[in-house]
């Protein structure tokens, strides 16, 4: 039986199992190859990194595991994890070995799901965007869309309002008077209409609301996330209103000998995870660093 299995191979499973690797734990990473980013070009925001593909990103974290003799790295998903006699089992869902570990971290990301709107998922991560901190400043001095429906509207134009040039918000008669005053008094123009489509050309993205209107990028407020896994309900872990898996400071989960760490899971003190690589990272290295902590004890 090993000592760990993680599940998943974003910054968080990755992190964690190279604090394990070395401290020579033995560890089985899973990657189902379903990355939260996996459509983005250049990451941002991520410490001496600022700017790299996130596939190069992983590549470099998965050469660099290679280093280490007690870290393997296993292709395809876990279909289930169950509780077994000294530890836990992952059953993968190719029908191949299943592994034992006397402790799981999860690290299995969120997935998006975006409003309806044609032509929205094509330009997801390339052009359509939610998070400012990681997208707003390729913006600076330009004019960019943002996707309404959602009370988020004025929070993210609050957001973008010093680096973009000038900011269009389509409202599809969602907003009140006095939500669109505010927004006006920061200075977004409103395009009043559904937005019907969107596609993205060499130049930014022409959204189709009403008549076809040009801006350099999208934000999208709307969109939702939602755990990528279903361990977390499998395990009956405590999860909090967020949708996130609760942890504490260690990455605890509820369940004695699972850790969460990444996207999917925070503390009660947080209103939910600040989804970044770098907090994925630290998250990740948290857990590994814990579980170590747990092994020696
Ligand atoms: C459009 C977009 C742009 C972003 N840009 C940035 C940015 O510029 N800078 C930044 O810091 N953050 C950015 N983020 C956020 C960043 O992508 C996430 O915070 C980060 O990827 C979280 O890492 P993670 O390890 O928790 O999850 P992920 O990176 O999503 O990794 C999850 C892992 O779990 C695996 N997995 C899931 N289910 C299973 C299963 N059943 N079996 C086996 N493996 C499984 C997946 O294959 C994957 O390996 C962006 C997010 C989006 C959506």
């Amino acid at each position: 039986m090993r000592d760990v299995i993680i599940i998943g191979a974003g910054p968080a499973g990755l992190q964690a199992a190279l604090t394990l690797g070395r401290m020579h734990r033995s560890a089985l990473v899973f990657d189902s190859g379903e990355y939260r980013n996996g459509t983005v070009q250049r990451m941002h925001n991520v410490l001496a990194n600022d700017g790299t593909a996130p596939a190069d990103f992983r590549a470099v974290a998965r050469a660099q595991l290679g280093e280490y003799e007690s870290v393997a790295l296993r292709q395809g998903a876990v279909e289930r994890v169950s509780v077994v006699e000294g530890g836990f089992e992952a059953v993968p869902a190719d029908g191949g070995t299943v592994e034992r570990a006397t402790r799981v971290i999860l690290a299995t990301g969120m997935a998006d799901d975006l409003p309806p709107v044609p032509g929205l998922a094509e330009i997801w991560g390339t052009h359509a965007f939610t998070c400012p901190f990681c997208d707003g400043h390729e913006f600076a001095g330009r004019r960019i869309g943002v996707l309404g429906g959602s009370p988020r509207v004025e929070h993210i134009v609050r957001m973008l309002r010093p680096i973009v040039g000038a900011l269009t918000v389509f409202d599809d008669g969602e907003l009140d008077d006095e939500a669109s005053a505010a927004l006006s008094s920061l200075g977004a123009d409103l395009h009043r209409a559904p937005v019907a489509s969107v596609a993205a050309h060499a130049d930014g993205v022409t959204v189709n609301a009403g008549e076809p209107v040009e801006v350099a990028g999208l934000f999208v407020t709307s969109a939702t996330a939602r755990q990528r896994a279903p361990f977390a309900r499998q395990l009956g872990l405590g999860m909090l209103p967020s949708g996130g898996i609760e942890i504490d400071d260690f990455g605890r989960t509820s369940l004695p000998g699972v850790w969460a760490a990444g996207d999917i899971a925070h503390r009660a003190s947080l209103p939910g995870a600040m989804a970044s690589v770098m907090m994925a990272a630290a998250a990740g290295q948290m857990a590994a660093a814990a579980v170590v902590q747990e092994l020696v004890a």
